[in-house]
């Protein structure tokens, strides 16, 4: 049921002008929702500035059986698709096979078609694209309105984001807007046999378990997934794919955040550790801030990037942005080194899916050697200096 406290209301008219159904309306200085028209998409309570509008849901959604398909957001940065994209369409048509259903990816932005060849080539059959300058940057209220006024008119089955930062700020908020289930940080997606539900896997209780998590009772399901942990499919030009267009107006006063400056965390040459096709990261055994000079050397001649446990974050020695694992970043390069860190179960869930792990350790019983391809025993600050010294004379 939708309510206006008409006491909190200043009947500034947001609300009207970006109900998508039309079904709000002020009188005589009072605002009224028809309840027969409204779909209980959620957007005026989204953007009401004083929250005079709010929504209560029925705990159970009665009929689940009109919601298909398995939707993947599309995130711009930079003027290109995030890798994670083609990760969530890979997996999304795993599961839109088992489902027997489509898969579709959702890309709202300014300049959008740009990007619709490249969301076929990679599995999308069917694009919902929304197309306005309104949506140049992204903004949590924008997107939010755009997203939820899509889901109430195609209703999709399971919907996937990148656990990105715009991911992780989206998926929530679209989920709170629609009052739907949300599960962040997925490592894995895969189909109940019993009931058709997505189960979606994430660690839990400090990396010790893997939870499945069922979301039985809203639609679409919503899950957020780590980049670097799905396989995308090969891309191919040939495949086919239909788009629609939906023309969704969001009134600018109704965005309550104004992009002043964009001021870069990292110069634009530097490549992110989840992006690099090496990676040596150090843990506490480097034993102080000064010594990841070293590291940095090592990377230099290795092409690689510099990670770390967390601990060094931690110390303040690296960037947040830097840290490997379970609560930092999920990276896949061709060669992880892993110098003095003891590879704890949750380092560990960061590392899985590189090609090859080297790990360097005093301690030979140190868990790291346990996923360790080559595993080195003996003092880092003797053995990475000979490396660099035998590298330097390739
Ligand atoms: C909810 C939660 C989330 C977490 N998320 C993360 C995460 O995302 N990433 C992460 O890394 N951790 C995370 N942790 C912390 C994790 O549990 C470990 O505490 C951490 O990974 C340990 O970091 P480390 O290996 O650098 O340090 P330590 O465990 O102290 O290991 C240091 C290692 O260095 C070796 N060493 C010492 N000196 C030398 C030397 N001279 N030469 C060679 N080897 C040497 C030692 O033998 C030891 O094995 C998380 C913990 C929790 C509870």
């Amino acid at each position: 049921m939708i309510k206006v406290d008409q006491e909190k209301c200043t009947t500034c008219g947001i609300c009207v002008d970006i109900c998508p159904v039309s079904a709000i309306e002020i009188s005589e200085g009072v605002i009224s929702i028809d309840r027969g028209s409204c779909t209980l998409c959620g957007v005026c309570v989204s953007v009401c500035p004083v929250n005079a509008i709010s929504i209560k849901r029925k705990a159970k959604t009665e009929d689940t059986s009109g919601y298909k398909n398995v939707w993947v957001f599309t995130e711009v940065a930079s003027g290109t698709l995030k890798p994670v994209v083609f990760e969530l369409l890979g997996k999304g048509r795993e599961l839109a096979d088992k489902l027997d259903q489509k898969l579709c990816a959702v890309i709202i932005g300014s300049g959008a078609d740009k990007f619709i060849d490249e969301l076929g080539a990679y599995g999308a059959e069917l694009i919902y694209m929304v197309d306005d300058p309104i949506y140049e940057n992204y903004s949590t209220d924008a997107y939010t309105s755009a997203i939820s006024q899509l889901i109430t008119e195609f209703k999709p089955n399971i919907f996937l984001y990148g656990a990105t930062h715009v991911g992780r700020d989206l998926a929530p908020s679209v989920a709170s807007n629609l009052g739907l289930g949300l599960t962040a940080d997925c490592t894995d997606l895969s189909i109940e046999e019993e009931d058709n539900l997505l189960l979606q896997t994430r660690p839990a209780f400090g990396g010790n378990v893997m939870a499945d998590i069922i979301c039985p009772n809203t639609r679409p399901q919503m899950a957020t997934v780590r980049p670097n942990v799905m396989e995308p499919l090969a891309p191919d030009e040939n495949r086919e794919y239909e788009v629609i267009e939906r023309k969704i107006s969001i009134p600018s006063r109704s965005v309550r955040t104004k992009i002043l400056e964009t001021i870069s965390g990292r110069e634009e040459h530097e490549v992110g550790v989840e992006e690099g096709d090496c990676v040596i990261s150090g843990g506490r055994g480097m034993g102080s801030a000064d010594k990841f000079e070293v590291l940095d050397e090592l990377a230099g001649l290795l092409s690689g990037v510099v990670g770390c446990s967390r601990p060094i974050v931690e110390l303040g020695w690296i960037p947040k942005s830097r840290q490997v694992g379970q609560s930092g970043k999920t990276v896949s390069p061709r060669l992880y080194i892993a110098c003095g860190i003891s590879g704890a179960i949750q380092h560990q869930v960061g590392i899985r899916n590189s090609d090859i792990i080297i790990a360097i350790n005093k301690d030979p019983k140190a868990p790291i050697f346990d996923i360790a391809d080559f595993g080195v025993v003996g003092d880092l600050h003797q053995i990475i200096p000979r490396l660099i010294d035998r590298l330097k004379k390739r």
